[in-house]
């Protein structure tokens, strides 16, 4: 597997190469992955932060003769898609993707020159880009197939090496475990996930997340039925506790999207800040 270094360009097939912005963290990895597709006729996928470094590694990239034409975000979160403004200022791309849910950790500043539709193809010419519509992370996450090589990129609907965390009020569980399993109507022959490396073995990867989810909700439903009432606070520790309590806060917004689905599901109910099993 090739290292992951911010900055360089990396081949991952003969139409995607990858390049890591300089953003590493608890909560994007090795950093945020952009996406090149093509040969000539560019698209950037997640152009990441508005990180001067970055984009001049992107625009650095570009080889002679080619041009970059569209720039696409997976989602409005600011280690995707605020990159995309800057970007297009210096190549004249159109910038497709998704509007900004008016939400916390939203880049509002992401304005699309052409809004994203479920399973709609851009035809660049060279390949062909399908959009999936992936909401569970956030309502309006989106993947994108590169149909000729099946290559799907994932954004953060799969990460490489750590769990995606569900962000309610948008994004949903019960929405995220659909995704998933939307995923396996597709010809997909790699994941290339938006933080950390590309996994050649899509379907084995898909569904041991599905089983990791309903693994943790078994886990919710156990502490319900041990706690009768509790609260989030109380039931983390509970649910969670292989997980680093550095963690716990965020690990409480996947908790609290595992309740919303229980809920839709009639299995537990809330009332004030409790909730109980029924
Ligand atoms: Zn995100």
């Amino acid at each position: 597997m090739t290292e992951l270094i911010s900055g360089r360009l990396d081949r991952i097939s003969p139409l995607v190469a990858r390049i890591i912005a300089p953003n590493p963290g608890v909560m994007t990895g090795p950093g945020t992955n952009t996406y090149l597709i093509g040969q000539r006729l560019l698209a950037v996928v997640d152009p990441g932060p508005a990180n001067e470094q970055h984009l001049e590694a992107i625009l650095g990239a570009v080889p002679a003769g080619a041009q970059i034409k569209w720039i696409i975000a997976t989602h409005t979160h600011f280690d995707h898609s605020p990159g995309a403004a800057l970007l297009a200022e210096r190549c004249e791309a159109e910038i497709i993707g998704p509007q900004a849910n008016e939400e916390y950790y939203e880049d509002a500043s992401f304005l699309p020159d052409q809004h994203i539709e479920h399973d709609v193809v851009l035809d660049t010419g060279e390949c062909s880009i399908r959009a999936i519509h992936t909401p569970g992370h956030v309502g309006n996450h989106y993947c994108f197939l590169v149909e000729e090589e099946g290559v799907l990129l994932t954004g953060d609907h799969i990460m490489s090496g750590s769990t995606v965390v569900i962000i309610p009020p948008s994004g949903d569980m019960k929405d995220y475990i659909h995704s998933l399993e939307l995923l396996k109507n597709y010809d997909i022959k790699m994941i290339a996930p938006g933080h950390g490396a590309q996994d050649p073995d899509p379907f084995t990867l898909i569904q041991g997340i599905i089983d990791h989810r309903l693994k943790r909700e078994r886990k919710v439903i156990e502490g319900m039925q041990q706690l009768c009432a509790t609260t989030l606070d109380e039931l983390t520790p509970l649910v969670y506790g292989d997980v680093d309590i550095a963690m716990h806060p965020i690990a409480q917004l996947s908790l609290l999207a595992h309740l919303i689905k229980l809920e839709k599901e009639l299995v537990v109910s809330k009332q004030d800040e409790t909730w109980r099993i029924r």
